[in-house]
């Protein structure tokens, strides 16, 4: 009962970076309640998704067969079946569109609760979950009752679990339900297939570049550095950029290395989705911005009079 259970999650052949976000939460709550760390692999590639989450920690790894693509039904029935053969006290997964399609009819399957978003927590006797609410504004407390929960993890809050761990691999039955509905495919929506939660390196351009025609400036500077365009809220708002491209509660969590905000004010909206970053640079006019708080480098200055300073240092 004091054994964790994280669930991978992966899309169009690749494990997503949350997975090892999870995975990392996933050993600090083993490590809290003294128990192991089994990790569940549903579908795709297994085999080799399987080697790939034999991280440092991990325990044992449990491989179930199923489609290519993410199912409702395949993940409820492997995760909950998993959780009860292997006896295991939580279970954790990535908060996204998948964690949170399937970790209520997990909870229920269980009959145990559930706990969403978590940035961090806490156990003691028994689990207290940090949270945030109202746009990041306010942050709570939540004490779980008793010591079998699901739990699902916010992307960018865990550092991604390394090294390659002495994990039991093993394939696992599990009578899977035949589904209504599958993923058959992807269609993609404007901006082509870029993902910026995997993007090393991201200039991201705020209201501070005042008209659309200048996008092409910031665009040369991602272009000479060899970085993936993003945006605050106001530029996708406006039907500058893609919503694919938009950072922030509302957008994508990212944590790339390098996060450069070009006439962003840092507003907690857009921080909640990139405050992860390891560095952090701003280039803003107003030495008072918000950003300024959390970069680890700023330069206080006019945007059209350094971007195009930098591109000439990097092209
Ligand atoms: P502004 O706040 O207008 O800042 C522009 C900055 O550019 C200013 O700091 C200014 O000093 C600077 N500037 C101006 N001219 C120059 C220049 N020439 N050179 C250099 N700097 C210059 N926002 C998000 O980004 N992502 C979200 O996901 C998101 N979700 C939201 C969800 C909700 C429910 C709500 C209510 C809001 C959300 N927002 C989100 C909006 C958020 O509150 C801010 O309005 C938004 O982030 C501001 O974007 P900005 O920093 O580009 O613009």
């Amino acid at each position: 009962m004091s054994d964790v259970l994280v669930a991978a999650e992966h899309r169009r052949g690749a494990l997503r970076d949350v997975t090892y976000e999870a995975i990392t939460a996933g050993r600090e709550l083993a490590d809290a309640r003294g128990g192991d760390l089994h990790v569940a692999v549903v579908g795709g590639d297994v085999d080799g998704f399987a080697e790939d989450v034999n991280r440092e920690g991990v325990d044992a790894v449990h491989a179930v067969e199923d489609g290519e693509e993410f199912d409702h039904n395949a993940y409820q029935a492997a995760v909950s079946t998993l959780a009860d053969r292997l006896d295991v006290g939580a279970v954790v997964l990535p908060n996204s569109v998948n964690g949170l399609d399937y970790a209520p009819a997990l909870g229920e399957a269980l009959g145990v609760p559930i706990v969403t978003d978590a940035v961090g927590m806490a156990y003691d006797d028994g689990l207290t979950v940090t949270r945030e609410m109202y746009g990041s504004k306010v942050e709570t407390t939540v004490d779980v009752a008793g010591d079998r929960f699901v739990l699902t993890v916010r992307g960018g809050e865990w550092p991604p679990a390394e090294g390659v761990g002495d994990a039991a691999i093993e394939a696992a039955d599990v009578d899977i339900p035949e589904s209504g509905a599958r993923v058959t495919g992807f269609e993609e929506v404007g901006g082509g297939d870029v993902d910026i939660a995997d993007a090393d390196v991201l200039v991201s351009v705020g209201r501070g570049i005042e008209e659309e025609e200048n996008l092409e400036l910031v665009e040369e500077l991602a272009d000479a550095l060899g970085a993936t365009l993003s945006a605050s809220r106001p530029i996708v708002d406006n039907g500058w950029l893609p919503k694919n491209r938009q950072v922030g509660q509302s957008g994508k969590v990212v944590t790339p290395d390098v996060y450069i905000a070009v006439g962003i004010s840092g507003a907690v909206q857009h921080v909640a989705g990139m405050k992860g970053s390891d560095t952090i640079i701003a280039i803003n006019t107003d030495p008072n911005a918000p950003i300024f708080d959390i970069a680890d480098y700023g330069i206080v200055g006019d945007l059209f009079d350094v971007v195009p300073e930098l591109i000439d240092e990097f092209a």
